[in-house]
């Protein structure tokens, strides 16, 4: 939805970025742009439909942390005036990441309105005290990514790091974590984190990026509505004029039109601009208990996949289900993990009834398919 400018725009997001007062603006606030800045005409075009779309802030990456070498690792410096240009032409502001002394310090020189702190660098003490320290002084908003892995205490240590060189316009971006079993997602979103976040920092602008947790297309749309659902501040999406020819994240990336198609199609609940999930204490650990619900479903779910496959083996074998030795050792092994966890032994040891009964009948019936 395409708003007029403040006067619809959620307070934090104002206090953070107030040179957009009087910019076109988005519901919800939508930072967007390339995951990198390819050729002058690749931003032209990218940020002109952006711009037509109501977007006034504009990502775009000039340094590029990529996990593996050779790989494209962004134009640095070169591309700083090509951004000035665009940035005049289509009356939008800038953000860039910063990794170094040295990408704040030409950023800077170039008038870059955002900084942003990526994911491989917010992981890193040493590298956000670097950026910290280059920036004593300078007011302009920060935006700090998660760490890659899932590690509260780095992600807020970044933002005390900064706070403590006098930067006091921060914002929050959940982008995901690095988890290898998770196969759907490229990054997961873990979503009891930043609720968790929030928890603790209220004050701080939190922004969701759908783009790096979800690696492909089709999952964007359905990671920025749960971001909405649970009172995200905005999103950050990455977006390119011609997506599948992108020298980065390819597989990601949206056209300006779809990303206003996913605008148009996003629900926004009406509780998200009148005060913080934060201010009511129950809803916020009430949805950290959804979170870590769908995380205990997921566990068991991996947990039958592993008794199927004991099953087909013990199936090859002709080796009966149900084995009395296993059983009592996970009888008498459980209670006692239960207890390092501060968890109640008899609740566990009834739990771990029910798992084995469902896991014989499911080894069972896995048996029984053999006889046809
Ligand atoms: C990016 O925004 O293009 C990027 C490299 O993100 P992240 O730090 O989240 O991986
Ligand atoms: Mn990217």
């Amino acid at each position: 939805m395409l708003l007029g400018g403040f006067l619809s725009m959620n307070p934090g997001i104002q206090q953070l970025f107030p040179f957009l007062e009087n910019s076109p603006s988005t519901a919800p606030f939508i930072i967007a742009g390339p995951c990198s800045v390819e050729t002058p005409e690749q931003l032209e075009s990218t940020v002109s439909q952006l711009a037509g779309n109501g977007i006034s802030l504009i990502r775009a990456g000039v340094w590029k942390p990529r996990t593996r070498p050779n790989g494209f690792e962004g134009l640095g410096s070169l591309a700083l005036p090509w951004l000035q240009e665009t940035k005049k032409k289509n009356k939008v502001k800038i953000a860039v990441e910063v990794a170094t002394a040295y990408h704040v310090e030409e950023a800077l020189r170039a008038e870059i309105d955002v900084l942003w702190i990526g994911a491989r660098s917010t992981v890193n003490p040493f590298t956000v005290t670097e950026i910290a320290e280059s920036l004593r002084g300078v007011d302009i908003p920060v935006l700090v990514k998660n760490p890659i892995n899932p590690d509260l205490g780095l992600w807020l240590g970044a933002f005390e790091r900064l706070e403590q060189v006098g930067l006091n316009r921060l914002g929050a971006v959940h982008r995901g974590f690095s988890n290898f079993r998770d196969t759907l997602h490229r990054n997961s979103p873990m979503w009891e984190l930043p609720i968790e976040f929030r928890t603790l920092r209220p004050e701080l602008v939190l922004i969701n990026d759908p783009s790096h947790i979800s690696g492909k297309r089709a999952l964007v749309k359905g990671i920025a509505q749960h971001a909405l659902d649970l009172n995200f501040d905005g999103l950050m999406i990455e977006s390119h004029v011609n997506p599948d020819q992108a020298w980065t994240d390819a597989a990601q990336q949206l056209t300006p039109g779809d990303l206003k198609k996913l605008m148009d199609e996003l629900i926004i609940r009406n509780e998200r601009f009148e005060g913080r999930v934060s201010s009511n204490i129950l809803e916020d650990i009430r949805q950290q208990i959804d979170e870590v619900d769908r995380g205990l479903l997921e566990v068991l779910s991996r947990r039958m996949h592993l008794v199927e496959k004991i099953g087909s083996y013990k199936k090859q074998n002709n080796v009966a289900a149900f084995q009395l030795e296993r059983w009592q050792e996970i009888l008498s092994s459980r209670p006692n993990w239960a207890k390092a966890f501060q968890l109640n032994p008899e609740v566990v040891t009834e739990l771990f009834r029910i798992i084995h009964q469902e896991s014989i009948r499911k080894q069972t019936e896995l048996l029984d398919e053999s006889k046809d």
